[in-house]
């Protein structure tokens, strides 16, 4: 389904960035003996709403479609347990919370944040609609409700006598289709007093880095304070505080409350400032990040073409959805890559979507031999170059492709 207003205000007033053609799921990895069928592909472009300023995809894919078959685990990445740990430790020692609070997360994925409020003695309840996520975090003893989120379904959790004094919702607001819907839920289910507490990649950087690989149709939407002000405000909600973070390529973790309590800090008027200043507003920085994603697209392609000519082995680094997009936006497949490897064994045996590259165990990385690797996950570079040594002590090269294609000894 291809949208024509924008998923936050409604207004038809959207400005073309760039368009990345038709595209294969980024997360849909097939099986090897799937990859000769014809795999669906949906179109992929990006606008910008002038009514709001929210940057978001035209097309929506059934979220059924989408998340049939979800392979993502959030308890893989150390870097990401880490960040959820801290948190929760700074929430529950600010917040007070205790045997008498309420955590709630959206999109609790396999339990990776809530785990830390169980340990901590908060209750807790999750909400995560894919069944084989939420399978193993119920298994961590994270109770999880398996549905998508939404007012109705906020409605029924306060019937029930639920009220959240925090409300998580990391790298969630991207993925909603529904999203006036989604955010009028926080409203429902937040205590009086509860805090909203959203971490989204941010568009301050996914722009100045040239990050189009996190284009996806499960990415509908890129925020900006600005957008998330807008978003937040018809739900009657405040945006209290913000800080920019440096995970996921640069994510702007906020803190809303009711309207009626909150109090904005400086660093939200700052921020929004800032955000005029570079141009969020204007068509500028959005020319110049399609013009950057030329450039990168053009550069990986000839470099991986040309080692391949002078006989060099090239593979590539995490089957994450970006590793999709940055394949499929160069036309790179299996002749090019002999392999890309990825910790998760749910993905291991399969191909990747669209180029067909299969997907193997990091182990085989420093074995195989091979002498580049295109680090596709470039948001856990060091982490991925630290437990990968073996393979640049016997000569091994990486590939950082963004913010530009860089070769690094
Ligand atoms: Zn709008």
């Amino acid at each position: 389904m291809i949208e024509t207003t924008c998923r936050s205000c409604g207004a038809t007033d959207l400005s073309a960035i760039v368009s990345l053609g038709e595209m294969p799921l980024a997360n849909s990895y097939l099986r090897p003996e799937d990859a000769e069928k014809a795999e669906p592909r949906f179109p992929l472009h990006l606008v910008r709403c002038r009514a709001c300023e929210l940057v978001q995809i035209t097309c929506t894919v059934p979220p059924d479609v989408l998340f049939r078959d979800y392979l993502y685990l959030s308890s893989y990445s150390t870097t990401m347990l880490q960040h959820a740990e801290k948190l929760v430790a700074r929430l529950v020692s600010e917040r007070t919370l205790g045997a008498h609070s309420l955590a709630v997360e959206v999109a609790s994925n396999d339990g990776y944040l809530l785990q830390y409020y169980a340990k901590a003695g908060v209750p807790v309840l999750g909400i995560e609609p894919a069944r084989n996520v939420a399978e193993i975090a119920r298994s961590k003893g994270v109770r999880t409700v398996e549905e998508f989120f939404d007012a109705s379904l906020a409605e029924r959790l306060r019937g029930e006598g639920h009220r959240a004094n925090v409300i998580h919702a990391n790298n969630v607001l991207a993925h909603v289709a529904n999203l006036n819907g989604f955010v009028e839920g926080f409203r429902v289910l937040l205590a009086d007093a509860g805090v909203v507490v959203s971490e989204s990649p941010y568009l301050g950087d996914f722009l100045r880095k040239v990050e189009f690989d996190t284009i996806y149709h499960e990415h509908l939407c890129y925020y900006s304070l600005t957008a998330l002000v807008h978003l937040f405000r018809r739900h009657g909600l405040e945006i209290e505080d913000c800080e920019h973070l440096p995970i996921h390529g640069g994510s702007l973790r906020i803190f809303a409350r009711h309207a009626s309590v909150a109090r904005p800090t400086a660093r939200v008027t700052e921020c929004l400032a800032n955000e005029q200043r570079w141009g969020v507003s204007t068509d500028a920085p959005y020319a110049q990040f399609a013009a950057g994603i030329h450039r990168i697209t053009q550069d990986l392609t000839g470099l991986v073409r040309d080692l391949r000519a002078k006989g060099k082995r090239v593979a590539g680094y995490g089957a994450a959805a970006k590793a999709t997009v940055m394949l499929n936006a160069c036309g790179l497949g299996k002749d090019d890559l002999e392999f890309v490897c990825d910790q998760n064994p749910l993905k291991q045996g399969r191909v990747m979507p669209g180029a067909h590259i299969p997907i193997v165990s990091p182990d085989q990385l420093a074995a195989s031999g091979v002498d580049y690797c295109v680090l596709f996950v470039w948001n856990i570079a060091d982490e991925v170059r630290a437990r990968q040594a073996a393979f640049t002590a016997r000569g091994g090269t990486f590939i950082v492709p963004v913010p530009t294609v860089e070769v690094v000894s």
